[in-house]
């Protein structure tokens, strides 16, 4: 959380500083923290704590982008099992030309099993002979205060005491050390927005046209209004997220994954639109809005592109109800004594799903109302979801647009339910400090409002699509078969 809190305030000022920030301690040094040995942070740890070291963190490669279980470059043992030898090349590498330690993942084979292989962690340094810059600041269009390289790995001798967490296990660890990023992206992401709001709010109140200022057109107030209720639902959802990690919970993927998604995206329009506000001055570079907007795009793509988090959502969301679907459909294939208990504990668990409205908890009165419509979205949700599992079965593993709803109402019930506890809290607060007025919380209203119609849209959609012409022009224009 407190690491949030100061990637929020790094992130109101410069996105170049956050991701050079977070390329190190979020995901850099991260791997290290979570997975190394005693041993190797007593070594390692010290001089990367206090800046006197950097870190990077070295998964995409030419061919492992978005696919990052697809790492090329090798790490072969050597025959006395000392150290194993790096091959390859990773590429839009953050920090990779001035950091003194590298996490890099690189393939390794599976002892006993002959032909497999799988990623491994390691810690690397630019000094051991044959690590090699091939780019140092690969020119960009955005972040352009960081240096993004590339770099290559020829016959590396690493000691085998630089394996970080288990052999083979690299995937997972690149995995549960972008958790962490993505969170901080939040951080970033809401700081931003709120710079964009503030600057936003300072042109429309003192920018004259036709006699008035800008803050009197209803167009402007629109888009002031959704930027205000945004920032908020960005900043609720990040705390959120952080305090999951901070309280231990052992699993907080989908959350981090929505987080990203949600706040990238948002900021994205939020940029826009302040952008929009400030019409011909957003273009020149006086003003910071044009470097902002440059900044921002990266967001959708680092870190797990938005596509692929928006299908991880979905299908790790629908993976429970799925197996317990698969449960009960298997047993009235194959009865079986076992398996009749086992169905008729996931059958019941459907079954409540199906039939209760989850009760959405707040302490102040004036929230009930929203509270329960929050509780009636969920079980719609749940419903829909339900649905969605019986009508299409496996091949849902592959529908995306169906995903791509079933993930965006998910990421607004999050998001909604963030809101909620914030305001809750707020309220709460006001109330014991006998403030009489009540706090202005329209933002939050709007937020709701808007986020309650578009958990709406987006089931609604489930069933009411385009999808099929959608397909038939993508098919067509690709020049493949339509489907
Ligand atoms: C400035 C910058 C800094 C970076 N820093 C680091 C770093 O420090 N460490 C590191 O390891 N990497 C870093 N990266 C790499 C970044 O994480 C990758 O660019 C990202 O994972 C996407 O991979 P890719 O660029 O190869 O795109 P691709 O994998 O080629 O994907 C291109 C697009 O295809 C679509 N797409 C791909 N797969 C799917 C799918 N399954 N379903 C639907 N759509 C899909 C998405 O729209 C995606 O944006 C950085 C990149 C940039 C630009």
């Amino acid at each position: 959380m407190a690491n949030c809190k100061l990637l929020e305030e790094i992130g109101r000022r410069c996105a170049s500083t956050s991701v050079f920030v977070n390329a190190h301690h979020s995901i850099g040094i991260r791997a290290l923290l979570l997975f190394g040995t005693h041993e190797q942070k007593q070594k390692w740890l010290p001089k990367l704590v206090t800046g006197e070291q950097l870190g990077a963190f070295a998964l995409t490669e030419q061919e492992a982008g978005s696919d990052a279980a697809n790492v090329q470059m090798t790490a072969t043992p050597s025959e006395d099992g000392s150290h194993f030898v790096l091959n390859g090349e990773k590429r839009y590498i953050t920090n990779a030309s001035i950091a003194q330690v590298l996490t890099v993942m690189a393939r390794t084979p599976v002892p006993g099993k002959e032909g497999k292989t799988a990623i491994t962690a390691f810690l690397v340094t630019p000094d051991m002979p044959g690590f090699e810059i091939l780019e140092a600041r690969m020119p960009k269009m955005g972040i352009r205060g960081t240096a993004t390289g590339r770099f290559a790995m020829r016959n590396v001798k690493v000691p085998k005491e630089n394996i970080l967490g288990p052999p083979g296990k690299g995937l997972k660890i690149a995995l549960t050390v972008l958790d962490f990023g993505r969170t901080t992206f939040g951080a970033c992401c809401t700081g931003a927005a709120k710079t964009c709001l503030q600057l936003a709010i300072g042109h429309a109140k003192t920018r004259k046209q036709f006699n008035k200022t800008l803050s009197e057109f209803d167009l402007v107030k629109k888009k002031i209004a959704r930027m205000a209720a945004d920032a908020y639902a960005m900043d609720a959802m990040t705390t959120i997220t952080a305090s999951l990690i901070d309280r231990g919970l052992e699993d907080y993927m989908i959350e981090t994954a929505m987080l990203k998604v949600f706040t990238t995206e948002r900021l994205w329009e939020v940029v826009n639109e302040a952008f929009q506000i400030h019409g011909g001055s957003a273009y020149f570079v006086d003003l910071p809005l044009e470097r902002m907007l440059r900044d921002a795009r990266i967001n959708q793509i680092g870190e797990g592109s938005n596509e692929v988090l928006t299908s991880f959502i979905a299908l790790v969301g629908m993976r429970g109800p799925g197996m317990e679907f698969k449960e009960i459909y298997d047993t009235m294939m194959k009865p079986s004594r076992e398996r009749v208990s086992k169905a008729w504990t996931a059958g019941m668990n459907r079954l409540g799903a199906a039939i209760r409205v989850p009760d959405v908890p707040v302490r102040s009165e004036e929230l009930r109302a929203s509270a329960r419509q929050l509780g009636r979205l969920i079980w719609r949700f749940n419903f829909a979801v339900n649905r969605a599992l019986i009508t299409y079965r496996e091949p849902i593993l592959d529908m995306q647009l169906v995903q791509e709803r079933i993930a965006g109402a998910a990421m607004d019930l999050f998001a909604s339910t963030c809101v909620l506890s914030r305001l809750d809290a707020e309220v709460q607060l006001a109330r014991r400090n006998g403030d009489s007025a009540p706090p202005d919380h329209s933002a939050a209203d709007l937020f709701l409002r808007q986020s309650f119609r578009r958990i709406r849209r987006f089931l609604g959609g489930l069933t009411d699509n385009d999808d099929k012409s959608l397909l038939a022009a993508a098919n067509s224009v690709l020049g493949k078969p339509r489907r």
